[in-house]
């Protein structure tokens, strides 16, 4: 395998070092190969917000497999998850499901160019919407806001539909939906953008970017693969106050699963085929044993309204690490909102946008995942990447990380 891993920020280039290989998790840890146990604060990039192995998921994966996993046809499962969401999210009318959050961003935004008949799209640098091409795009230099492709293989000509803003900008929004935007199919923006540290945007900047998409016609795309049903029921929508034209998921909706799901108002959706001429398909979409892991997941979740407890989990261990990383040799700060958190290792004011980070983050933040991993806690492999509170963390686990963090702060040699 190309660097030891099937995704690359799993290869721990970002901090140098041998991945470990994972041999098994239960609740809040991880075993590796060589034995020794971690506490996981990555839970997969998201999906586990039951942490691994939750029982309930684990009986409904065996119950679904035992009565056979993909049929090629509507399920009972499908049909139910479906209905969930779409109960659960503000202005989903309709959904389809699909097997990643990369194929529902890709599938959105097809979607949205068949039904405005429009070719270009918006999105903001810092903000990570899976692999496709036209999505793995950044921003041109000076003056020129076509984007420029992110990856070798993606051709110059997918990318130039692609127009790449920053973040906690509503002027530049303003004046090129303004300018431009009969021509734009769609703005897509992780509400609360957790793919390059933890983006929190001011609610006058989304206010904005819903008042000028549907001004121009332009269609809103909320990706809340991160963010669908782990920072509420409703997601970032219901939290924010914002709804959007269409919204996909992923992550949580699968517990653990392959799953992602895209969709949003009904007469945008129709586009699809059959009932429209917008091609969209898949093999094991809504497979039965992965649809059976998200009904459980939201089960459990809906069941103890999990998501209070998450925030008070979030709000714990904040009130827990932020005196150390106060006092710690060097600027650091938290930024949290509910589950996600996010130490963003720079001076100043927490970073609103892609521009505003400062690279030297990634040079404090080595030494201090190394030291952590020695002493058992598992952060992401990269300063840009969140953590995960999942309803598996309890008080000892967040103790366990503020003792280990201040240990790695006052032993590791950090630059001031
Ligand atoms: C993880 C993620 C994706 C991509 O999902 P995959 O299942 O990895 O393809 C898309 N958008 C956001 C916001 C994500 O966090």
């Amino acid at each position: 395998m190309p660097g030891g891993v099937s995704s690359p920020v799993r290869a721990f280039r970002a901090v140098g070092g041998t991945p470990l290989v994972i041999r098994r998790g239960s609740g809040a840890e991880v075993e590796d190969v060589d034995g020794r146990t971690y506490t996981d604060f990555v839970g997969s990039w998201g999906p586990l917000i039951l942490g691994h192995a939750h029982p309930d998921v684990l009986r409904a994966i065996a119950d679904a497999a035992a009565r056979g996993s993909t049929f090629g046809a509507p399920g009972e499962m499908e049909i139910e998850l479906a209905e969930r969401i779409v109960a659960a999210y503000p202005g989903m009318e309709q959904l389809r499901f699909v097997s990643s959050g990369t194929e529902a961003t890709m599938s959105a935004i097809r979607v949205a160019r068949g039904a405005t008949g429009r070719d270009r799209i918006v999105k903001f640098s810092g903000c990570y919407h899976g692999h496709a091409d036209h999505l793995l795009v950044a921003a041109g230099s000076g003056l020129v806001t076509f984007g420029q492709p992110s990856s070798a293989g993606v051709p110059a000509a997918f990318a130039g539909e692609t127009i790449v803003l920053p973040l906690d900008d509503e002027e530049r929004l303003t004046e090129l939906l303004r300018r431009d935007g009969d021509r734009i199919a769609a703005v897509i923006i992780e509400p609360v953008p957790a793919n390059n540290g933890l983006l929190l945007q001011r609610p006058e900047f989304l206010a904005t970017l819903r008042r000028e998409t549907e001004r121009a016609g332009t269609l809103l795309i909320f990706d809340e693969v991160i963010s669908g049903f782990r920072l509420a029921r409703g997601g970032a929508a219901e939290l924010l106050g914002i709804t959007p034209d269409l919204a996909t998921f992923g992550k949580v909706i699968g517990g653990g699963l392959p799953v992602g799901a895209f969709g949003g108002r009904r007469d945008i959706m129709r586009h699809l085929a059959p009932q429209g001429p917008v091609y969209q398909a898949g093999t094991l979409s809504g497979n039965a044993v992965a649809m059976a892991a998200g009904l459980a997941t939201l089960d459990v979740l809906e069941r103890g309204n999990a998501w209070r407890q998450l925030e008070m989990s979030g709000r714990a261990l904040a009130a827990l690490l932020e005196p150390v990383l106060a006092a710690a040799p060097f600027p650091a700060t938290l930024v949290r909102i509910g589950s996600l958190f996010w130490m963003s290792l720079q001076a100043g004011a927490a970073p609103r946008s892609a521009e505003a980070i400062d690279p030297n983050a990634a040079v404090r933040y080595r030494p201090l995942f190394h030291s952590l991993l020695d002493q058992g806690v598992l952060l992401a492999p990269s300063a840009y990447e969140v953590g995960f509170v999942s309803m598996a963390h309890q008080a000892r686990h967040f103790e366990q990380l503020r003792d280990a963090l201040t240990i790695a702060i006052g032993a590791a040699a950090i630059p001031a």
